[in-house]
């Protein structure tokens, strides 16, 4: 019997009672793991409900309770690092190394939280008028929910629920219908932590749950990580119904390489951004612009990616499998599309067949050059493990042809001179600046800050940003009758 995936509502895992399920599917074996459900109106209701109900205690819960649950969770998470990666390499194909990185991007967000009571602190001023103080509090909006991708199955539900919580929030969370499994661990840790009934409910499905999330009157904010177009509909429909939107969304993350580049460390850096986790990450570099004289590498960057070693996750290469079936036909479309429109392929990682995992949803790296806006595989986001190369005489013209595509998710510059660097980091219109670093993803401290077509909403998830977003500021101004010193005068203006 395959296992199913199991709803989170009220602190009990349930089976759904829909109709409509999917396989989850280990992308380099085709085996079926598990049977998801596509949740019904019905639980996606009840999920809410319980959030709704467990709200008016989890609010009131002292700062440092919460705290403390998240302090648990950290040390549950790295007790299972191991279980949790091979799961999440199972279900969404990365290599082992890669799962851990993405459980512990995440984990230093569950950090983050239980670091709250030095964060969700409000202002005070005394003697704004005479005997008046002003002070405000961050108080929590109430229902959350979260909407999250296949791509980063641990980190991005972990970007979402731990802050939410933490802040006084109570949350519903959808994650991937492609990769639910790991989420669901983590989900199972974090009650073992100690978060009570329906402070954190899941509901699992596609579109109709979604859409059910952005219209629910009793959730007050969405956060969303995922594509575009999904993102774009997500936060259409959230705001339009009155609620608080974040939505982090797709990328095409250029690298500008000066000649200038320390070109081992450079090349290296590269390589390793647009091919790790087979190019399925929204900070993967996927394209470089050769300026000047770094047009020459084109044959040290090909030899570096031809030397990338590609299998099933579990085996640790240096990339395992795309998503599906349908992603690998995809890329596989866009390459060919990228030689019908002119490109020259330096090297091909289509029909890549791997021993022992015939099945498998390969793509080798696969390199593009003499690449050029308005070709498709310029144009939109391949979301696999191909790079396409592009040229430039001068740094502007390089900066210019970066603030020209529409996205603003991520950029790198590798060079030596300080001065180009500082140029580059004022210049660029992207939200996300690596020098010298190649896939510039802020450690919680601060939060994500994607731009431009990659995001809407105004404030990032995690660091101080999202302490804002699952909280609203009260201000309260106030003043104690001293008896002796009150005049006992009616005033009637509107001075203090
Ligand atoms: P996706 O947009 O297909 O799915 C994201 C979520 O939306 C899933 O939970 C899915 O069930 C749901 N969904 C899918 N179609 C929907 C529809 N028509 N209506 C409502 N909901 C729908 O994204 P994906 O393929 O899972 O993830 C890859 C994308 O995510 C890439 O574009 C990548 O760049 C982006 N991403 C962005 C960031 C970021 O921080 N900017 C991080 C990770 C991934």
């Amino acid at each position: 019997m395959t296992p199913t995936v199991k709803l989170l509502i009220d602190g009990r895992f349930v089976d759904s009672t829909t109709s409509e399920w999917r396989d989850v599917v280990n992308p380099a074996t085709q085996e079926v793991l598990a049977r998801v459900p596509f949740a019904t109106r019905d639980e996606v209701a009840r999920a809410v409900d319980s959030a709704k109900a467990a709200f008016a205690t989890w609010k009131k819960t002292p700062i440092g309770a919460r705290a403390r649950i998240f302090l648990k969770y950290q040390q549950l998470i790295r007790e299972h690092m191991k279980e949790l990666a091979a799961l999440l390499t199972a279900e969404q194909g990365k290599t082992l190394a890669d799962a851990e990185g993405d459980i512990f991007r995440g984990l230093e967000v569950v950090e983050h939280a239980a670091s709250i009571g030095n964060l969700q602190l409000g202002e005070y001023a005394e003697n704004v008028a005479g005997g008046v103080d002003t002070y405000t509090v961050q108080q929590p909006l109430g229902v959350c929910a979260g909407i999250t991708p296949f791509n980063f199955p641990a980190m991005i539900p972990l970007w979402m629920f731990p802050m939410a919580i933490a802040t006084g929030n109570t949350f519903v969370l959808k994650p991937s219908e492609q990769d639910p499994m790991v989420t669901m661990r983590l989900v199972e840790l974090a009650l073992e932590a100690g978060i009570p009934p329906g402070v954190l409910n899941v509901v699992h499905g596609g579109p109709e749950v979604v859409d059910a999330l952005c219209d629910h009157p009793d959730i007050k904010a969405v956060s969303f990580v995922g594509s575009t177009r999904v993102g774009t509909h997500v936060y259409q429909r959230a705001t339009l119904s009155g609620k608080r939107a974040q939505c982090m969304m797709g990328a095409k993350n250029h690298a500008i390489v000066l000649p200038d580049a320390h070109k081992e460390q450079a090349l290296n850096q590269l390589v390793g951004a647009a091919f790790g986790a087979a190019g399925q990450r929204c900070m993967a570099l996927s394209v470089a612009i050769l300026v000047g004289e770094a047009r020459q590498w084109i044959p040290e960057i090909v030899e570096r990616a031809r030397a990338l070693k590609v299998g099933a996750g579990k085996d640790n290469p240096d990339l395992g499998p795309v998503i599906s079936a349908a992603a690998r036909e995809r890329i596989a479309a866009l390459i060919g599309k990228g030689v019908e429109q002119g490109a020259r392929l330096e090297l091909d990682g289509r029909n890549l067949t791997v021993p022992g995992y015939e099945k498998g949803n390969f793509v080798g790296p696969t390199i593009l050059a003499g690449v050029k806006p308005g070709m498709a595989v310029y144009d939109q986001e391949v979301f696999g493990p191909v790079l396409c190369l592009m040229e430039a005489d001068t740094l502007d013209e390089a900066i210019a042809l970066i603030n020209a595509n529409p996205n603003g998710n991520g950029t790198a510059i590798f060079t030596q001179s300080g001065a180009a660097a500082r140029r580059f980091q004022e210049d660029i219109d992207v939200g996300q600046v690596g020098i010298n670093v190649p896939i510039p993803v802020p450690v919680p401290l601060f939060s994500f800050t994607g731009s431009r077509a990659s995001k809407l909403g105004d404030l990032g998830p995690y660091g101080k940003q999202v302490v804002l977003f699952y909280t609203q500021t009260k201000t309260v101004t106030s003043r104690w009758f001293d008896d002796a010193a009150s005049s006992g005068k009616v005033n009637t203006t509107i001075s203090l």
